[in-house]
C-alpha cells in the first residue's frame, strides 16, 4: 500500500460526518499518542464494526491524534462505495490500497498545512491498520449487495429502501437534521422501449440510473422504485438544498446522450421532492414525493414539482 501522490482539488463536505456524531469531536484527551500505541489501538478498534462509515469514521478520528487532518476520503469504484470525512484542505496525499494483489479502495487525507516526511511515514504505518477491517467490510459488503440490490441498475432494490428509509428518518430525528427525498421518473419511458426494443430500454435505465449516482454523494441513497422510478434520499439537507439537488440530476438528465439501439437518443426526467414533517411516517413521506412528482408530469414533464 505505497504510491502518495497530489492530487487536484475535490470539494468536501462535513454534513455526513457531522451527522454521525464527529462534527464536535473534540480531539482525545491524551493527545498525542505514541505511534505504536495507536496502531495498537486501532487494529482492536476497528475490528469491531463491519460498517465502512464507522470504521472510516473512527480512524479518521483516532489518527489525529498523531497527524492532524482536514479531510479525509475514501473511494471503491467496484462496490459503489464513496466516504467522505471532514472538509477541504489544500494538501493532499493519497494512497490506493491494496493487500495481496485485491484492491481495497482510494484513500486520500488533505489538509491545508504540508504533510511532513515523519507524518507521512506515520500515515503509512497507520494505514496498515485499515487493511483486514477493510477487506472484511468489502467481502461483507459484496455478500450482502445481491440482496439489496437491484440487478438491472446496481442501485438499492425496494427491501434496502425501506430499511435505510426508516433508518435515516430515525437518524434524522435525533440528531434534528433534515431529510428530504427525490421521487425521479423517466419521461415518456414507454416510447424509448416501443421505438428501440426492451433491451435498449434496459440499456438507457441502467445509464440514467448511472448518472444519478454520478451526481451524488452518497450512492447507497439511490433506490430503483419502480420500473423507470428512482428514488433518492438526501440525509441532512433541507427542502431548498433539495430543490437545487432535484434540478441537478434533471439537468443532468436532459444533458446526456443516451445510446439506445446503437442510436443517440435524449430523454427528460420530472421529478417530486419531499421534507420530512415532525412525526411523519415513512410512508407518507414517500407518498408526498409521489404526489408531487404527478404534479410535475401534469404541469408538462421535465420538470421538479415540491410537495406542500
Ligand atoms: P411518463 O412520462 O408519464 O412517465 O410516461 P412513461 O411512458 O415513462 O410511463 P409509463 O408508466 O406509461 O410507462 C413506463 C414504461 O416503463 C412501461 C414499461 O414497459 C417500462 N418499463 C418498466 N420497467 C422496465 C424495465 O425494467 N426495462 C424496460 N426496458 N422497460 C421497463
Ligand atoms: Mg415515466
Ligand atoms: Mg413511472
Amino acid at each position: 500500500m505505497k504510491s502518495p501522490s497530489q492530487t487536484n482539488a475535490i470539494d468536501f463536505d462535513s454534513a455526513k460526518l457531522q451527522r454521525l456524531g464527529f462534527g464536535q469531536q473534540q480531539p482525545s484527551p491524551e493527545r498525542p499518542a505514541s505511534l505504536a500505541k495507536l496502531r495498537q489501538q486501532l487494529s482492536l478498534q476497528l475490528q469491531t464494526s463491519l460498517e465502512p462509515q464507522r470504521i472510516l469514521g473512527l480512524f479518521f478520528v483516532e489518527v489525529q491524534r498523531l497527524v492532524p487532518l482536514d479531510a479525509l476520503s475514501y473511494e471503491h469504484k467496484s462496490s459503489d462505495l464513496r466516504l467522505e470525512f471532514g472538509q477541504r484542505g489544500h494538501h493532499s496525499i493519497s494512497y490506493s490500497l491494496s493487500h495481496e494483489g485485491e484492491h481495497l479502495g482510494e484513500l486520500v487525507f488533505r489538509r491545508n498545512q504540508r504533510f511532513s516526511e515523519q507524518e507521512q511515514g506515520n500515515l503509512e504505518s497507520l494505514l496498515a491498520t485499515l487493511l483486514y477491517p477493510m477487506r472484511n467490510t468489502l467481502l461483507y459488503r459484496a455478500a450482502t449487495q445481491s440482496a439489496l440490490r437491484d440487478p438491472l441498475t446496481g442501485t438499492g432494490n425496494r427491501i434496502a429502501m425501506d430499511q435505510t428509509l426508516q433508518r435515516e428518518i430515525d437518524l434524522s430525528r435525533r440528531h434534528l437534521q433534515p431529510l428530504s427525498l427525490l421521487m425521479l421518473d423517466i419521461d415518456h419511458f414507454k416510447q424509448i422501449n416501443d421505438t428501440h426494443g426492451h433491451s435498449a430500454g434496459d440499456d438507457v435505465l441502467k445509464a440514467v440510473a448511472a448518472s444519478i449516482k454520478h451526481q451524488l454523494r452518497n450512492v447507497d441513497m439511490v433506490f430503483r422504485f419502480g420500473g423507470e422510478e428512482f428514488l433518492i434520499l438526501l440525509s441532512n439537507t433541507s427542502r431548498e438544498a433539495a430543490a437545487l439537488v432535484g434540478e441537478r440530476l434533471r439537468f443532468a438528465a436532459q444533458s446526456e446522450e443516451y445510446i439506445a439501439d446503437g442510436r443517440s437518443i435524449q430523454l427528460t426526467v420530472s421529478l417530486g421532492c419531499s421534507t420530512l414533517l415532525p412525526g411523519e411516517s415513512a410512508e407518507s413521506l414517500v407518498r408526498r414525493a409521489d404526489n408531487a412528482l404527478y404534479v410535475a408530469k401534469r404541469e408538462g414533464r421535465n420538470r421538479l414539482a415540491m410537495a406542500g
